[in-house]
Formats: C-alpha cells, sequence, structure tokens
C-alpha cells in the first residue's frame, strides 16, 4: 500500500510527514509497516509519555473499555472524579474542567479569565503571554500564540492581548500596572518557541508582580506538564502558586485529554451552561490519566525519572564539548531538550532524516532546533544509542557558522 500518495490525496496537509507509516508501538520503539524499529524521541508531540504499550495503559484500556466509553456530562464520571481528585491534591486548591485538547483547555482559561475580571469588575481586561508563545490554533487560543506564521492569515478576537520578553521583569511590572491585563499566561518551558525555559527567578518574580497588581497567573504546562520536565508540572520547581494551570498532550497517556486547574478564584464561577463539550472528560481517557498518575507517583519511576534525565544531560553535555562549533548551546528541562544546530535548516533538515534512517525519531522547531521529547520511560540504553547515532550525525556536519 503506498500510504504516503494515499495521504496525499484524501487528508488535508497541514503538517509536513516523515515518510514512514507506523504499524506497531511497543516501549520506546515504534515499528513501521515493513518492520523496521525506531527509538522514539519524539513521543507523538510529548503525547506518549510512557512510551507505547505500556502494562498499566493496557490495563486500563481493558478494563474501561469494558466497563463503558462514553457516559456524557449528564452522569457522574468516576474515572474522571478520582483524576480531577488526585490532580488537585497535588497542585492548588480548586477544582478541575477537562477538555479533549490543549487549545480547548486555553479557550476555557479565556472564558474563565473574562468571567473572573467581569464578575469581581477589577478593570482589567486580556492576557500578557510572551513573545514567541504557543497556546493552541483555535481562534482564541491562536490570539495567545504569538508566532507570527502561525496566526498571521486568520481572524484575530479582539480581547488585547500583550508580548512580553521572556526573562524581563521590569516589563512584565510595566505591563501588569499599565496595560492591566487581567491575567498573565506563560508557558514555564517555551515549547514550539524553540525549547526556551523561563528561569525560577523569573517565575518567582512574575508570581509576585502578579500577586501585588491583582493580576491571574496562569501557567500553560500542556507541554511540561505530567513529570516532562522531572516535576508533576514544571512551575512546582520555582515554588509558586498559579491561579490557573492548563494541561493536555501527556494526560491522557496517549489518549485525548486536557484541562483546566481552576484555583480557589476561579473554580465557582463556571455556572451549569456556561461551558461545556460533548465528549470531555473521556471516561477512557480519564481511566488512562490515572494509569499515568499511578506510574508517575511511585517512587521508584520517580527516581527511574531523575537518573535518566541526569544520564541524558551529561551525555548531550559531553556532546557539546566535544563539538562546542555544531552545538553552541543545550536548552531546556528534564525530558524536554532543545539542540540548536548552527547550520542551515536544510542540513538540520537531512540530520532529521538521516536519524530516521538509522531508526531514531527526534523533532525539529523553529526550523534549526533539533526538540527531544523523550517518553519518561527512557532507558540508559536507549541514551547510549541515541547519542551514538547523533554524534556520528553531528561529525558530518559543516563546522558551524558564527553565531
Ligand atoms: C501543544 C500545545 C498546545 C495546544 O495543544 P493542542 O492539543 O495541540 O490543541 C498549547 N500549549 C502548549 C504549550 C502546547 O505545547
Amino acid at each position: 500500500m503506498d500510504w504516503r500518495s494515499l495521504d496525499e490525496h484524501y487528508i488535508v496537509s497541514t503538517y509536513k510527514r516523515l515518510p514512514i507509516a507506523i504499524a506497531k508501538g511497543e516501549g520506546n520503539y515504534l515499528y513501521d509497516t515493513d518492520g523496521k524499529g525506531y527509538l522514539d524521541l519524539f513521543t507523538g508531540l510529548a503525547v506518549n509519555i510512557l512510551g507505547h504499550s505500556h502494562p498499566r495503559i493496557l490495563r486500563a484500556l481493558r478494563e474501561q473499555g469494558e466497563s463503558f466509553l462514553h457516559i456524557s456530562n449528564v452522569f457522574l464520571n468516576p474515572p474522571a472524579i478520582k483524576l480531577a481528585q488526585r490532580l488537585i491534591e497535588r497542585t492548588i486548591p480548586g477544582k478541575v474542567f477537562f477538555t479533549n485538547s490543549g487549545a480547548e483547555a486555553t479557550e476555557a482559561a479565556i472564558k474563565l479569565i473574562h468571567k473572573w475580571t467581569v464578575s469581581e469588575g477589577t478593570g482589567r481586561a486580556g492576557v500578557a503571554v510572551m513573545k514567541n508563545s504557543f497556546h493552541g490554533r483555535t481562534l482564541g487560543a491562536l490570539r495567545l500564540t504569538r508566532q507570527p506564521h502561525v496566526y498571521q492569515d486568520f481572524p484575530q478576537p479582539a480581547f488585547p492581548v500583550y508580548e512580553m520578553d521572556a526573562e524581563d521583569l521590569e516589563q512584565l511590572r510595566v505591563v501588569c500596572r499599565e496595560q492591566k491585563p487581567a491575567a498573565v499566561l506563560m508557558e514555564p518551558v517555551l515549547g514550539s518557541g524553540g525549547v526556551v525555559p523561563l528561569s525560577e527567578a523569573y517565575l518567582k518574580g512574575a508570581a509576585e508582580i502578579c500577586r501585588e497588581t491583582g493580576t491571574l497567573l496562569a501557567i500553560d504546562e500542556i507541554q511540561t506538564g505530567m513529570g516532562r520536565t522531572g516535576t508533576l508540572f514544571a512551575y512546582q520547581q520555582a515554588d509558586v502558586i498559579p491561579d490557573l494551570i492548563l494541561f493536555a498532550k501527556g494526560a491522557g497517556g496517549g489518549l485525548p485529554l486536557g484541562g483546566v486547574i481552576a484555583g480557589s478564584k476561579l473554580q465557582d464561577l463556571f455556572k451549569p451552561g456556561d461551558h461545556g463539550t460533548t465528549f470531555a472528560p473521556s471516561p477512557l481517557s480519564a481511566a488512562l490519566g490515572n494509569a499515568v498518575l499511578d506510574e508517575l507517583l511511585d517512587p521508584a519511576f520517580d527516581e527511574h525519572l531523575r537518573e535518566v534525565i541526569a544520564y541524558l544531560w551529561n551525555g548531550l553535555e559531553e556532546l557539546r564539548t566535544r563539538f562546542p562549533q555544531q552545538l553552541q548551546s543545550l536548552r531546556g528541562k528534564g525530558m524536554m531538550v532543545g539542540i540548536p544546530l548552527s547550520v542551515s535548516p536544510e542540513d538540520t533538515s537531512r540530520l532529521q532524516q538521516n536519524l530516521l534512517g538509522q531508526g531514531i525519531l527526534v523533532d525539529v522547531t523553529q526550523k534549526t532546533i533539533v526538540r527531544l521529547l523523550p517518553p519518561l520511560t527512557l532507558k540508559r540504553e536507549d541514551v547510549d544509542r541515541f547519542l551514538q547515532v547523533f554524534t556520528s550525525e553531528i561529525e558530518k556536519l559543516p563546522a558551524g557558522r558564527e553565531a
């Protein structure tokens, strides 16, 4: 079967696709229809957080699948209630609104922020976000996504949005005091914007400014959440208390699931009829979400995660020391790694193809940044394999242009 030409014929081409058709996933590997294996350092864009066909995920699929798949929000939904309770117990006092995707979590956040500022009569409006942020592609979420190539061809809803430079607390203070946004929304590590982590000092300072000025602090953990940066949520490393936490991607262990955790100021603002969705929370996705938490919260897993993150970063640092011209910096946190290459987009794309040829799947963002989003189940031997193949590819690159 020529999947590639059928795909071009019948599916709208909103993504550049890698030319392999997947037949099976097992552990940290994907297998194509020819049986070739690929170490998956991409995990469907940070979704398959426990790799593929994880025993806990399979068990939850079977048990919930045999019970019921969908019931709607008109009935009590035990897997979702359990998941919400567990998320709240490990984050901030509040309540959860579940969605099917990240963009829908951002949409819910926009409506909640608006309802809060109007009902409190704060006189504040809109949202301050980072330059190069990514918060989703539906129209409301797109308004908060500040990457021109993503939004420029589409209508812009009218609510105010302010763009800020990462790490500039003075600018944030001026925006919060003078422009009076209702909320500040930030990714603790800018994802598609280039894998740029915000410092703990900046996050702490931002939380302080939000408190002083009566601005809500909303954290987009859609990509950074569910253990990806080494803690359940990345903001927890900066010791701040947000008013709103957005999550999705890894939360359903491979099935669509997202949501917002609304802190005590916001938790009771939505009344019946204010917001909703037919599908979310899918009981099946919620059951998988519980399976993900079972694994992440297991102390043995936590130890594994810390160990393999340290091993990965040590290996990458060694590589950077060996190839200072090609690898001028490393960015990210935990299992979210950006490797900016000082070569052309064409050379970067060729490197990605060569890695693919040798059975390693990586992502590229912002044209020349190799992005790794490995499964949290990554093993030392997977790291060794990646570093060995990646090293041989780095050796082939032209010695870098000057930065
Ligand atoms: C992926 C992502 C989104 C959008 O999620 P979708 O499920 O693709 O709608 C929003 N914010 C961040 C930080 C993301 O990485």
